[in-house]
């Protein structure tokens, strides 16, 4: 995984704090406490075990019940201790993903601190709680949640796969999801407090509920996802069909407008592609337009997108490309069509196999959708017509390139 240097440094300067603050305080703790400890422990790992799997492979947790739970009713050493064994659990469940272990056992007992100081400093004394100290427990809890947010933040934003964009529109979306999690620990901490073996078995009934309801809708929305794949991919090619086109075009325009960006329509159509047929076969033809959609995917950056427009012709929204980078691009995906070894590719009219493309940009050609596709179909038109194997940009003279003949 392309971790950041300061991903890494991130993950364990928190595993580490967290691990010295846990020696620190934790302590031996006295003999009688231990059956809580161990009660508490099992009581949070199988909350642990009921995490819902979200689409988008987050994960909903209920470990923060038992964890401030533990903490509300016994105080830090004992709740730092159910952190302890339930990570250590996890251990089990996540087969070599030490890192990310040691970095949530750091996060834990961090947050655990920081509610626990919250607490004594609003309310002016030690743990237990009291449970009608509303301001200090709900502030309490408030930061709690917000330490969370800031090292899950941090961790996604370090990690160097999301933008820090992405990453806060997650977190935004997620919030009531998080907030399911834990506002309930605080009435689960009072039931647990005075009835500690009917609120634990009632607790784990309805988390065991819950999982198993989400799991029935989870492997809904896998199915919905292939589908969704499956609508807007084209069979032949493993290219985006011609509808995700059309709607990516109208969103990218949309986007573009706002924010000012340049985007360039690229057309792409095979030459002579009716003489391949006539002399291979269809089925030829199809492995063809297969292989060509591999190289213009490779060739266009990620961020472009590719896609069947019909038939054997192809189109390319170029995101924040203008006309001279989309003829760039272009240029390149020409002349490696032209290079590349296509079976029966010296039985074709130039004794090769070629595409033409043509080029028609917003927002300097025009701002409308439908102009715009009108336009690069225009500027293939042109390349077509001036003897094939080319890019053109709408409006401009075919460049000099001759292809050898
Ligand atoms: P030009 O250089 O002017 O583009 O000539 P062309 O022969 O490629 O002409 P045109 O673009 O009009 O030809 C389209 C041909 O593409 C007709 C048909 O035989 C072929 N074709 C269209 N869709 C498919 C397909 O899905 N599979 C196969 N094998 N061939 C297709
Ligand atoms: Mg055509
Ligand atoms: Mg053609």
């Amino acid at each position: 995984m392309p971790h950041t240097k300061s991903f890494h440094l991130f993950t364990f300067l928190t595993g580490a704090s967290g691990t010295l603050l846990f020696f620190y305080q934790a302590g031996i703790p006295e003999i009688s406490l231990w059956k809580e400890i161990v009660l508490l422990s099992i009581f949070t790992i199988l909350l642990y075990l009921g995490e819902i799997r979200l689409p988008g492979g987050s994960y909903l947790s209920f470990i923060s019940i038992g964890l401030l739970s533990s903490l509300f009713i016994y105080g830090l050493s004992v709740a730092n201790w159910v952190v302890f064994m339930t990570i250590l659990f996890s251990l089990f469940k996540r087969k070599g993903e030490y890192i990310k272990v040691f970095f949530n056992f750091g996060v834990f007992i961090i947050m655990l601190n920081a509610t626990y100081y919250t607490y004594r400093f609003l309310a002016g004394h030690d743990f237990p709680v009291r449970f009608d100290e509303y301001i200090p427990l709900l502030s309490s809890i408030l930061v709690y949640s917000f330490v969370n947010i800031l090292f899950i933040f941090f961790f996604h934003v370090l990690s160097g796969k999301q933008t820090v964009q992405q990453v806060y529109r997650q977190i935004v979306s997620n919030l009531s999801n998080f907030f399911v999690t834990i506002v309930p620990a605080l009435l689960f901490a009072v039931v647990l407090k005075y009835q500690p073996v009917l609120g634990s078995i009632s607790l784990l009934i309805i988390v065991g509920l819950i999982n198993r309801n989400f799991s029935k809708y989870y492997t809904l929305f896998n199915k919905y996802e292939k589908v969704s794949v499956m609508a807007s991919t084209d069979e032949v090619t493993g290219l985006k069909n011609h509808r995700y086109f059309q709607e990516k075009l109208s969103l990218l325009l949309g986007n573009a407008g706002k924010e000012e960006k340049v985007l360039s329509v690229i057309f792409i159509d095979i030459d002579y592609f009716k003489h391949y047929n006539d002399t291979f076969g269809h089925p030829s033809g199809d492995k063809l337009l297969h292989q060509l959609a591999r190289i213009l995917k490779e060739n266009f950056r990620s961020t472009d997108v590719v896609a069947r427009y019909g038939g054997e012709e192809f189109v390319v929204i170029a995101w924040d490309a203008d006309e001279t980078a989309a003829f760039n691009m272009s240029e390149r995906a020409r002349s490696q069509v032209e290079a590349y070894p296509f079976f029966g590719a010296d039985k074709q009219p130039q004794g090769k196999l070629t595409i033409s493309c043509g080029i028609a940009t917003f927002p300097s050609h025009t701002r409308d959708k439908e102009k715009l596709i009108e336009l690069a179909d225009q500027a293939l038109y042109q390349a077509k017509s001036q003897g094939k194997n080319k890019v053109c940009i709408y409006g401009q003279p075919p460049p000099g390139h001759q292809s050898a003949l």
